[in-house]
């Protein structure tokens, strides 16, 4: 990719906070490989900005992605939402087509590749304990749903926003904990961080495993550059534990394909992404 001209393609991650998001790296770095003409940067805005920036961008265009606290809110914006941004209410990414706004949910997508790689296969039959109902929590609650998990118990700290995601996306393997009590002694094949603890180095644990009589493994869909502390606390009681880089690296394959028509030079975004985690900036 040469330097930007009037032709550029301009893509951006809009959110609040946004300085943490490793996004801009691995899509610059995706589109260099590629030979495409487009540049991604991160602006943080507020829910009242977000239709002036998605529709602004799609007709001129550009296209980007939607992080914490704005998919939902970007979801109800687009004029032609994807099956997964109608039924998850959540939309990361969109682009502009024939005058349209389009959206569609790469988490969801981003979510079962990166899970599979780390699993080692697919999340069939499994007990899954599902911590948070965010945006994110609806990507990997379809996921989990569409790919046959046994059974995901939702613990929340607004047990109402549990209760939402559970009634719109869940049937009958899926359960919301009242509170913490609900979950001791748990077993669990799976427990998946989704809420937004860990992005601050201040924040408490999203949980305590000691809670569990068993959890198998441990994906944390915050990331960093260096491993988060629920990962770094699994890894210590022995439980195989992943961060969401892996994810990061999926999810934003999948929204390159959206928006450029071809496969993501998937690769070259992994190894940005590591160089990036090894700086001493983390970028
Ligand atoms: P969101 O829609 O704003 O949801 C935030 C979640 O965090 C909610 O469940 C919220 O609970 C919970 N939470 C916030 N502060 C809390 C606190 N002090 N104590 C307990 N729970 C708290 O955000 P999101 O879009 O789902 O994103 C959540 C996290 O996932 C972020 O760190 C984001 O970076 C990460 N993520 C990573 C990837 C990836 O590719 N690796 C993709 C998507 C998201 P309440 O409902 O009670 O407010």
């Amino acid at each position: 990719m040469s330097a930007p001209t009037a032709r550029t393609r301009v893509f951006t991650i809009l959110g609040n906070p946004v300085e943490h998001s490793l996004s801009p790296v691995i899509q610059n770095a995706a589109f260099r490989e590629a030979g495409v003409d487009g540049v991604y940067v991160a602006l943080r805005c507020d829910a009242e900005q977000m239709a002036g920036f998605m529709s602004g961008l799609g007709r001129g265009g550009g296209a980007g992605n939607v992080t914490l606290p704005h998919k939902e809110k970007a979801a109800s914006i687009l004029d032609k939402p994807s099956e997964a941004v109608r039924r998850t209410g959540a939309c990361n990414t969109f682009w502009g087509e024939d005058g349209k706004l389009c959206g569609d949910n790469t988490d969801v997508e981003g979510f079962r590749r990166a899970l599979e790689h780390f699993l080692g296969g697919a999340v069939t039959g499994y007990r899954v304990l599902l911590l948070g109902a965010g945006g994110a929590a609806r990507a990997a609650l379809l996921s989990l749903i569409d790919d046959q998990a046994q059974d995901v118990l939702i613990l929340n700290r607004t047990v109402e926003r549990a209760r939402a995601v559970a009634r719109r996306i869940g049937g009958d393997r899926v359960r919301v904990a009242e509170s913490h009590s609900d979950v001791d002694d748990g077993d669990f094949d799976l427990v998946i961080n989704t809420t937004r603890l860990g992005l601050d180095p201040e924040d408490e644990l999203p949980f305590d495993l000691e809670r569990l009589s068993r959890a198998g493994a441990v994906m944390d869909l915050v990331y960093g550059s260096s491993a988060t502390a629920f990962v770094a606390a699994s890894k210590r009681l022995g439980i195989p534990a992943v961060d969401g880089g892996e994810m990061l690296v999926h999810q934003g394959a999948v929204a390159f394909e959206r928006w450029w028509g071809e496969a993501a030079p998937i690769d070259a975004m992994r190894r940005a992404l590591e160089t990036a985690r090894s700086s001493p900036t983390g970028a």
